[in-house]
This record gives C-alpha cells, structure tokens and sequence, in this order.
C-alpha cells in the first residue's frame, strides 16, 4: 500500500508535490498533531522539533528535512513515482480525480488549452489537465530521486 501522509503548517508545497504525485495527503495549516496522525497511520511530515520530539516519544512514523528538497528524497526515498493526471490527487483538497471527456471539459478550461486530457476532482470539482505542471513536477522528480 502506498503510504499517506499527514503535513504539517508550513509544508504546503510539499503537501501540493505529493498530491501531484498521487499520495493521499492531509495539509494541517493549522499545524499537525501527532496523535492525528498515528490515529490515522499517516506518516507526520514537519520540520517543528517538539512535534518530532513528541512522535519519538510515540513511536510515531516522521520525515523531516531542512529544506523542502531534503525532505522529498527522505520521502521518496529512491522510488520513482510515475506522474501523471491519472494518478494525481486534487492539490486543493486532497479529494480523488477522474477524467473527463474532452468535449466536457474543454469549455471549463482556459482558451487555448486543446488536444489534452482532463481529469476533474470528485470533491470540489477542481479541474486539471495534462500541462506544463506536470512537466515541471516530472522534471523535479527526477532531481529527488
Ligand atoms: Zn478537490
């Protein structure tokens, strides 16, 4: 099973990067307990030292790191993730994505956005397709791993 992952305040461009990536990832914005996340057997993500202090003492599962770039390759820790709009989850909310048919969509979707496929939240109805972004998120990939 793929793991899951509970972000702490702060980390929220980590918490977008494993969205794209398809992991399913809670962002606290308010801050991450630790209690939540052993509760829900998600891995803590945080830089905060008296939360990894506390997730020692619980035997809580951490990854922690300096910078964000740090703290990818301690997460991907030499996997490969494929990237794609069919794996990804919805980087506003975490909800799954399903596609939609072109002819759908493509009137949702920014002018000049054409021949791609598109993918829609099931939560919040966000709409993503195949773009730049997930380029830029390929193109990362590979320096984290
Ligand atoms: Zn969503």
């Amino acid at each position: 099973m793929k793991p899951r992952y509970l972000v702490d305040a702060m980390l929220g461009n980590v918490a977008r990067k494993l969205r794209m990536l398809g992991y399913d990832t809670e962002y606290s914005a308010g801050g991450a307990s630790v209690e939540a996340a052993a509760s829900s057997g998600r891995i803590l993500v945080t830089k905060n030292s008296t939360l990894l202090r506390r997730a020692t003492r619980l035997r809580a599962a951490t990854v922690t790191g300096d910078t964000e770039y740090a703290i990818m390759r301690r997460l991907l820790r030499g996997d490969t993730p494929t990237v794609s709009g069919e794996r990804a989850r919805c980087t506003m909310c975490n909800g799954a994505t399903e596609e939609v048919p072109t002819c759908e969509a493509a009137g949702r979707a920014p002018p000049g956005i054409i021949h791609t496929r598109f993918w829609e939240c099931v939560s919040c109805g966000h709409l993503y397709w195949e773009g730049t972004h997930l380029d830029r998120v390929r193109e990362a990939v590979r320096g984290w791993t």
